[in-house]
Parts: C-alpha cells; sequence; structure tokens
C-alpha cells in the first residue's frame, strides 16, 4: 500500500465508488452472506451502508492488491451477475450479458473451426475506416492471420472521434463502457471521456494491435464494383496522389454513420456575411469572444457545445425546432477522482463491476419502448416507466431553468422519453436562462446577409453561425458508390423504402461484402454497450469468410428470401414498438427515414439481437 493511501483515504475511495460495483466485488473476494443479502444501492439504509463500506475497507486495508481477479467459472459469473442487478436472469440474457464484466480479453472473436486454410496468394480484406468497428475488425483478422487492409480517409485512426472536435466533445456512458474487452484499464483522465482521449485510445490500440501498419490513410473510398469473374471487389480510392485502385477478395465498412456532416440548406445562406461552423469541421482557431452567436440544433452536439460557445459570445441565440429529452448524468464533467483510479488497480474486480453496472443501467431500456394498453386505456400516455421518467425529467427542467414558465413551456416535449436517442446535459438548460443568452423556437425561413430571419419576421442579428444540425445518418455507404452483381447500386437497390440488410450486416446481390453498425445495426434495448457489438458483427463476417476459405469458396451472399423474410419479421417488430407510434413522434425521429421505416435501429430485444448475430444460420447464406 502507498504511503498516502491509508484507511481514511480508502474509505473516501469507496464512498465515491459505485457501491453495487463494491457489493458484487467484495462478496466475489469473500462470499460473505451478509453482504450478498444487501439491496441494490439505491435502496441502502444507513446501517446497511454503513455495513457495506466497514466490511469494503477492511477487506482492503488487508488485501489491497494489484492482481487482477480471475475469470469466475459460468455458476460463480451467473452468481455475481445476478446479485449485482438482484434478479435472476434468464439464459438468453445471460448468453448476452456473460462477457460485459470483460474477465476475457477476446469474447466472440472467432478462432479458425477446424484447420487454419491455406490463404490464397494476394488474398485481401479491405476494412473501410479506422473507428471502432473498423479496428475491431482489423484486430479479429490479426488473430486470424487473414491479410488485410484498412483504408481510411482521414489522416490518423478515430473514426468519428477524428472527424468531431467541437467544445465539449465526449462520451455520454461512463468511459470505461468504451474500452474494448481486449484493451482496459485506460486511464481516463474524466468519468466520461473527452473526445480527444477516445481519439487518442482508439490510435493506441491501432499501433499496439498491428492495424496501424495496415492502414492506408487519405484513402477516400470512391466506388466499389464487384468483378464477377473474379470474384473480387475493385475499390477505387481518391488519394492526395490522385485516384488508387485496389483488388479485395472482401469488404468489411466500418464507415459509421457520423461521419458525413448534414449541412442544412436555408434559404439566403450563400449571402450570409458572417462565418458558418458545422460541429464536424469545428476550426482549431474558432473565436467568438465579442461575437453575436447562433446555434442550430440541440441533439447531443448542439448540447454538448452550447456552454462553451456562450461562455466566449458576447450574445447567442439558439434555435430549436424540437424539444429534446435532456437529462443529467452523474459525475459528467469531473475529473476522475485519484481515489477511483486507485480502486480500480487495487480493488480486483472493482473495475470489471463497475463496467457491468455502467451498462446493466440500460439492461431495462426496454421497458420504456414498449406499449402497456391497459395503462393508456387508464388514461397514461405509454406505459408506467416512460409516464415516470416524463415527468422526472419534467421536473429536471424545472429546476434548471428556475421555474421560467416561458422557457418550460417551450422546452418540454410532447412526445415520449426514448422516441429519439436520449441527449445529456452538459448544462445545456441553466445555459440558457443567461441574460445572453436567447432561445428562440420560431422557424428559421431564411438567413440574411446579418442575420437569421424567423417566421414572426424578427431578424436576428449574427455574426457566426454553429450548424449543430446531425449527420447524414440514412444514407450508409454515402457518398461511395457500390455496384454488386449485374451492375445493381446499392443505392438503386435502397431506393425505394431506404437502406436495409440481413442481420444489419449483409445486401444480396453485393456478395462478400459486410457492414459493421449498418442499418437497423444500433440495439434498442437492452444494453450491452457498442464495442462488444463491433466485435460480434467483425466476428460473424469473419466466421463468414473463414470457412469460405476452407470450403475453397471464393463468394458468400446472403439469400434473397433470407434478406426479405428478415426484414419482414424487423418491420412488424417495429411496428408496435414506441418509435413508430404517435407518442413516440417518428415524424420527428432521425430514426425513422422518409419511407417511414425504422432504420437505425434493431427493434429486437437486445439479447434477443445478440443471438442472431453470434449464432450463424448457415441455411440463410450462399457460400458458392
Ligand atoms: P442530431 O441528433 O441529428 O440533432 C440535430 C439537431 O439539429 C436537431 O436539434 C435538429 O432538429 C436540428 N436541425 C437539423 N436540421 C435543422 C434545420 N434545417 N433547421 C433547424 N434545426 C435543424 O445531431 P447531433 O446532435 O450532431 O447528433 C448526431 C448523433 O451523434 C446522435 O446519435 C447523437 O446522439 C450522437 N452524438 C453522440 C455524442 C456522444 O456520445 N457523446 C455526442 C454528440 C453526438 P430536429 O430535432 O427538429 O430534427
Amino acid at each position: 500500500m502507498g504511503a498516502t493511501v491509508d484507511q481514511a483515504y480508502i474509505r473516501r475511495a469507496i464512498e465515491l465508488a459505485d457501491l453495487n460495483a463494491v457489493r458484487v466485488a467484495l462478496y466475489a473476494q469473500t462470499h460473505d452472506p451478509e453482504i450478498s443479502a444487501l439491496p441494490m444501492a439505491l435502496a441502502l439504509d444507513d446501517a446497511q451502508r454503513e455495513l457495506l463500506i466497514g466490511k469494503a475497507v477492511a477487506w482492503l486495508v488487508d488485501n489491497a492488491s494489484t492482481e487482477r481477479l480471475p475469470r469466475p467459472d459460468d455458476a460463480e459469473l451467473r452468481t455475481l451477475m445476478n446479485l449485482a442487478t438482484k434478479e435472476e436472469m434468464g439464459d438468453l440474457e445471460f448468453e448476452a450479458r456473460r462477457q460485459l464484466p470483460a474477465f476475457e480479453d477476446f469474447p466472440f472473436m472467432i478462432e479458425w473451426d477446424g484447420p487454419r486454410a491455406e490463404i490464397p496468394e494476394g488474398f485481401r480484406i479491405a476494412i473501410i475506416g479506422s473507428g471502432y468497428s473498423g479496428l475491431a475488425m482489423a484486430v479479429q483478422c490479426e488473430r486470424l492471420g487473414l491479410p488485410y487492409t484498412i483504408f481510411e480517409r482521414r489522416p490518423e485512426p478515430g473514426g468519428t472521434w477524428s472527424v468531431n472536435r467541437y467544445p465539449d466533445i465526449r462520451v455520454d456512458t461512463i468511459s470505461i463502457t468504451y474500452e474494448f474487452n481486449f484493451e482496459k484499464d485506460y486511464r481516463w483522465s474524466e468519468y466520461f471521456g473527452r473526445g480527444k482521449e477516445v481519439r487518442e485510445y482508439l490510435e493506441m490500440v491501432s499501433k499496439k494491435y498491428g492495424a496501424f501498419d495496415n492502414t492506408k490513410f487519405d484513402h477516400d473510398l470512391q466506388k466499389a464494383t464487384f468483378d464477377e469473374a473474379r470474384d473480387v471487389w475493385v475499390l477505387e480510392f481518391a488519394t492526395p496522389d490522385g485516384t488508387q485502385t485496389v483488388d479485395a477478395n472482401y469488404i468489411v465498412n466500418g464507415v459509421g454513420t457520423f461521419a458525413n456532416p448534414k449541412f442544412p440548406s436555408f434559404p439566403g445562406l450563400e449571402s450570409f456575411r458572417g462565418q458558418v461552423v458545422h460541429p464536424s469541421r469545428w476550426p482549431a482557431d474558432f473565436d467568438a469572444t465579442g461575437k453575436r452567436v447562433a446555434v442550430i440544433g440541440n441533439g447531443s452536439t448542439g448540447v454538448q457545445l452550447l456552454e462553451q460557445v456562450a461562455n466566449q459570445a458576447a450574445h447567442t441565440t439558439v434555435f430549436q425546432r424540437t424539444p429534446q429529452w435532456i437529462s443529467p448524468r452523474d459525475k459528467y464533467g469531473q475529473a476522475m477522482d485519484p481515489e477511483i483510479t486507485w480502486l480500480i488497480e487495487n480493488f480486483p474486480g472493482y473495475w470489471n463491476w463497475w463496467r457491468y453496472m455502467a451498462i446493466a443501467g440500460l439492461f431495462g431500456t426496454h421497458g420504456f419502448i414498449v406499449p402497456d394498453e391497459e395503462w393508456v386505456a387508464k388514461g397514461g400516455k405509454w406505459n408506467a416507466m416512460s409516464d415516470q421518467l416524463r415527468a422526472d425529467l419534467t421536473a429536471y427542467i424545472r429546476a434548471q431553468t428556475g421555474g421560467d414558465e416561458e422557457l418550460i413551456a417551450k422546452l418540454v416535449p410532447d412526445y415520449a422519453p426514448f422516441s429519439r436517442r436520449p441527449v445529456v446535459d452538459n448544462n445545456w438548460y441553466k445555459t440558457l436562462t443567461r441574460d445572453n443568452v436567447e432561445l428562440v423556437t420560431d422557424p428559421i425561413v431564411e438567413f440574411t446577409p446579418d442575420g437569421i430571419r424567423t417566421e414572426d419576421g424578427t431578424e436576428h442579428p449574427v455574426d457566426i453561425v454553429v450548424t449543430a444540425t446531425g449527420f447524414e445518418v440514412m444514407k450508409y455507404l454515402w457518398p461511395a458508390d457500390y455496384v454488386g452483381t449485374g451492375g445493381l447500386s446499392i443505392h438503386d437497390f435502397w431506393s425505394t423504402d431506404g437502406p436495409r440488410a440481413y442481420l444489419s450486416m449483409t445486401v444480396p446481390h453485393f456478395p462478400n461484402m459486410f457492414m459493421l453498425y449498418g442499418p437497423n445495426s444500433q440495439p434498442l434495448s437492452g444494453g450491452t454497450g457498442l464495442p462488444i457489438w463491433y466485435v460480434i458483427w467483425s466476428a460473424y463476417a469473419a466466421t463468414c469468410i473463414t470457412r469460405a476459405l476452407q470450403e475453397g469458396k471464393t463468394r458468400v451472399e446472403v439469400k434473397a428470401e433470407a434478406f426479405e423474410r428478415y426484414n419482414k419479421a424487423l418491420d412488424e417488430e417495429a411496428s408496435s414498438l414506441l418509435l413508430m407510434q404517435d407518442e413516440g413522434a417518428p415524424d420527428k425521429n432521425y430514426y425513422i427515414n422518409e419511407h417511414g421505416r425504422m432504420q437505425v435501429n434493431a427493434p429486437w430485444y437486445g439479447p434477443e439481437f445478440h443471438r442472431l448475430c453470434t449464432v450463424v444460420n448457415w441455411d440463410d447464406l450462399e457460400l458458392s
């Protein structure tokens, strides 16, 4: 134990810690029945809290150690997971969640099933993008010894975390949920890591696991054409040295959906004499000191950057088209307490169970999105959980705005929480109450040379406009074109009802092409944290590729019938969920596409989607 770490220090550490994680980590060490009998942290009375803290401190005084907790066997793991949430989980849930405490480094990543295939001369997998998903695929290829190249349009790894550098950008779930199982224990300086740290984490992963040396940076994919005679994709990249053409046997897309900014096209925009900034093109020398600034948009981006912009500007006008449900997060914006860092290093199992609990908070989210007809018949809006959250968040808005009724009327949404992606508060409501900050909800009709005119005829004079208007999330694989069998362009194939895929990954007529984070991939409920999903989808692609190699096949394609069947079931599953109902305001939701289809999310109960993606149904695929 270090010189400055005495009993009082350890007590402070435990008091600052997630007490549910402490409870499980301590039980794992001691099997003390008094600990397993304790309720969840929020339900602890003073005596129970003291009992837990006292026992944890006493144990640590004697046993603090930098050893890692060994992986518990399945029975023990399940006991601990049930203890963590005080709920017995079913087999389906156990399978989907057992890797969340991350005792194993490479769960879901596959090994060769049977003998390692001979890799044909010149064989290559092209991974597009070096953000989270592209790197997950690269690590999977490294482990299998599959030749691959990452093609990245930017000069560095990081994906959306490289693109977005606006003020106060940071993750909005606890930092450790952003770690891959295979690269944990990153020393985050804040509980919710800043964008720069996420970028650095990804660069470290890229270098440490060999991906960096296999990456061609400044390679922007323009077009990919499947050569049916050779079963090879021909890729054309724009590079600083002109167009480069490369052959690849497989394409694995890790291009994400938050890379292409959505630039609004307001009438008169070209006549505006001031500066227009999209957050994903943030100028390093941005300076709003003494300026009048407009911020358009109140999604996660607009909400994150407002306070910092308003701190500089002389006057800030926020243009809100649709109110959002914006909620607080404990420890958001706070530096990591050194006591917690000490705890991670010296309380074996604490990191694992803290991570588990951080994700477990999302296990119940399915409850928010499924209807309760009885509840509605009795006068409720959607279901009891949803209505309670609506009441809590409304009270939060009221408290943050100091009860300003005019402001509150503009800020409280008329649709249910969880219809859209939840937004985390970065002092946004409080910032709106400043004397030099104004919230405008009249629709924008045009830009003038000196400002923005709204429908009520007011011209708002501004020098800088920040367009926090989001990304082209509906345009998968765009702006590149993919030409599959029979000369079919993917964007033509998707033109009738928007992008679709089988299990979010594969599309008929586009053999040997996989998407990670493709259409309908974002798990809507049941929570398991995204890094593990990137690994799961990568493993699916790798399973198909290795099997084809072993069988001497050169083409893997989803059967059209399986694709149709899957999407029909998906649409049916989506139809009853909140997002597609009036109460979910589908017309205001970027998760729903212009054809009225749910497009970003997987509507399935999370653990069920997990099962679908981890158990390959070979009957649905054609290997030839
Ligand atoms: P977004 O969620 O799509 O929000 C765009 C905002 O701009 C909305 O308020 C939208 O209004 C408004 N808007 C768009 N076009 C407009 C127009 N023509 N006129 C007026 N207002 C307009 O985009 P985002 O905030 O950039 O977020 C994108 C995604 O990245 C989200 O999934 C978000 O959660 C994620 N993100 C995550 C983090 C994080 O994890 N830390 C940080 C930032 C972003 P309407 O609501 O009326 O459409």
